[in-house]
């Protein structure tokens, strides 16, 4: 790490998952590529961060479609053709073992040339001094049980510090991105030698932890946070620190890693307005602040686009609130930026639609997120008949991507039903299914559908990203009222809303909104008022996509959470 690095107090961004490039699969979904936004506009911003992450050498999974279903592949990669290997090793207490760790530095490139980028620390326990079992802590992302799970989170948070300490690094603050990381928190009181501390000893040093630390939580549902039981918890964390202060911090009965954040985190924030509210009513006593999501303006922009707001918009990739501005450039370039990604989309599931290319002047709606119960992926299927009748009317066609974590039994069952449906539908309505949802596929999808569509169970969204990525490309967004689409949410300017908010969450009743906006609204302005459909397109990049980017979300955590 280069000199000026280690003099300058840096934000330490602790993650499970980080999202950093095509290839490198060390994510899941929105936290990884949440997570690689925010660094990317840390490096473009120079704001001094480092990040701390686990190898995941055999990644999350490949997903492929056998007859229908999801089947899990490992994603093996080897962090030596990335990254570079750090000369230093630490060691942490992992149950009754010493379990040693090395660490890869991978950086995140600056969009400023004289900018440093920004470096990631990839901790890795596969290493010849561990036991063929500690070797593969760093292996699978999310993958093993729940003493798997606990034991990463010990490399990640306790590692990841130590790990720190040895770069030599003076750290500001520590950013933990969700739960997983708030292990951290027992090394600092550790460190300040209170591990076995009571009374105003004990205070004094949590107060002083709690004024290194930042807790950004994502989750909105009380059972999604991880929870270890303290007997497994104490076998485990190896005296890390008493387990009555370990108690004492991490909720009753249970090890609950958000409780465990929360009291040890001077700062608090949910991913959106609406999931700050759900959060403080999930944890009464506790202020959560709101710092609605970003995504990295040129990450998600099209090649098309970016080259249309080089042109139009110069600054745009410095200063994305630039793009207000959108309704200056010419309706009919808007137009033919969208085509060239639409093509480019239709081109790549060429091979997949049975064959043949799908109608690049039919309407296309885009689908592609995690594959879960909340997200409701079947909501848009829920009436075959209702939807063969609106095709008849106004053509359209579907295009679905996205992976069901391995455990996650409902979320394979969606993956077959849209299979299903596929087949019923096929003679009116193409519905292509991509396989493996990621980086690449999601810029790809983003930018080349009509409509992005949306339909999570409120409010259980906490924020929801995909739509953003959508905004920069002119793609409106049809969504349920839940996480960022509350705040983005202008009806018939930059999409439009399913059900009310507030309203009645039914999914049948969503289900008929859905059916009775597509018919009367949405189609029918795309086929049959296109300059209100591109005015709609303008809208979206210039409301949404000047202010949903990841360069505003860190400016924000910078002055308020950081520096505040
Ligand atoms: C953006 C993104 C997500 C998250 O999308 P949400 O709308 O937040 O669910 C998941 N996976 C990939 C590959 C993405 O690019």
């Amino acid at each position: 790490m280069s000199p000026t690095r280690t003099t300058l107090p840096v934000i330490a961004y602790f993650s499970m998952e980080i999202a950093l490039e095509e290839g490198i699969p060390t994510y899941s979904g929105g936290l990884g590529v949440l997570a690689g936004d925010m660094m990317r506009s840390a490096a473009d911003l120079g704001v001094p961060m480092v990040a701390v992450t686990l190898a995941s050498r055999a990644g999350y999974f490949r997903q492929e479609i056998h007859d229908g279903a999801q089947v899990e592949r490992a994603e093996h990669w080897d962090p030596a053709l990335r990254c570079r290997r750090l000369p230093l090793k630490v060691v942490v207490r992992v149950g009754s073992r010493d379990v040693w760790l090395g660490a890869w530095q991978y950086d995140v490139p600056s969009a400023r040339r004289a900018q440093m980028g920004v470096p990631v620390i990839l901790l890795d326990t596969d290493l010849p001094e561990n036991n063929e079992e500690d070797r593969t802590l760093t292996h699978w992302l999310y993958g093993g049980d729940t003493t798997y799970r606990l034991r990463q989170e010990i490399v990640l948070g306790v590692g990841g510090v130590r790990m720190l300490r040895t770069l030599g690094l003076k750290v500001q603050k520590y950013h933990l991105n969700e739960g997983h990381s708030a292990l951290l928190t027992l090394e600092l009181l550790r460190e300040l030698g209170a591990s076995e501390a009571s009374g105003p000893l004990l205070d004094e040093a949590i107060a002083n932890v709690r004024s290194q630390c930042v807790f950004t939580t994502h989750t909105p549902v009380e059972a999604g946070h991880d929870r270890y039981s303290y007997p497994l918890a104490e076998q485990w964390l190896g005296g890390l620190v008493d387990p009555r202060i370990l108690r004492s911090l991490g909720g009753p009965e249970r090890l609950n890693m958000t409780r465990l954040a929360l009291a040890t985190c001077g700062w608090v924030n949910g991913v959106a307005g609406r999931h700050a509210e759900t959060s403080r009513a999930l944890f009464p006593g506790y202020e959560v602040h709101a710092i609605t999501n970003g995504v990295h303006a040129q990450r998600w922009t099209s090649e098309p686009f970016q080259m249309l707001y080089d042109r139009y918009i110069p600054q745009w990739l410095h200063e994305p609130e630039l793009l207000v501005r959108a309704l200056r450039i010419p309706q009919d370039e808007i137009v033919a930026a969208h085509a060239q990604a639409k093509n480019a989309l239709l081109d790549s599931v060429a091979g997949l639609a049975g064959g043949s290319r799908l109608d690049p002047s039919l309407c296309t709606i885009g689908f592609a997120r995690r594959m879960t119960d909340y997200k409701r992926p079947g909501l848009l299927f829920s009436d075959l008949e209702r939807m063969r009748s609106i095709a008849r009317r106004f053509p359209f066609q579907v295009i679905v991507s996205g992976k069901a974590h391995p455990h996650d039994q409902p979320g394979h069952r969606h993956i077959e039903q849209l299979h299903s449906w596929a087949g019923e539908l096929a003679d009116t309505i193409p519905v292509v299914f991509i396989p493996d949802y990621r980086l690449e596929v999601a810029r790809r999808m983003v930018s080349g559908v009509d409509l992005w569509l949306n339909t999570p169970q409120p409010p259980l969204e906490a924020s929801g990203t995909s739509g953003m990525k959508a905004a920069l490309n002119g793609v409106p967004s049809l969504s349920v009222l839940d996480g960022w689409w509350i705040e983005g949410w202008e009806e018939g300017i930059t999409g439009w809303a399913i059900g009310i908010d507030g309203g009645d969450h039914d999914a049948h009743r969503h289900a008929a909104s859905l059916y009775e906006k597509l018919e009367t609204t949405v189609l029918r302005t795309f086929y049959e008022h296109r300059p209100a459909w591109s005015m709609i397109m303008k809208s979206a990049i210039a409301r949404n996509g000047s202010y949903f980017n990841s360069h505003r979300m860190i400016r924000r955590y910078a002055s308020e959470a950081y520096w505040g």
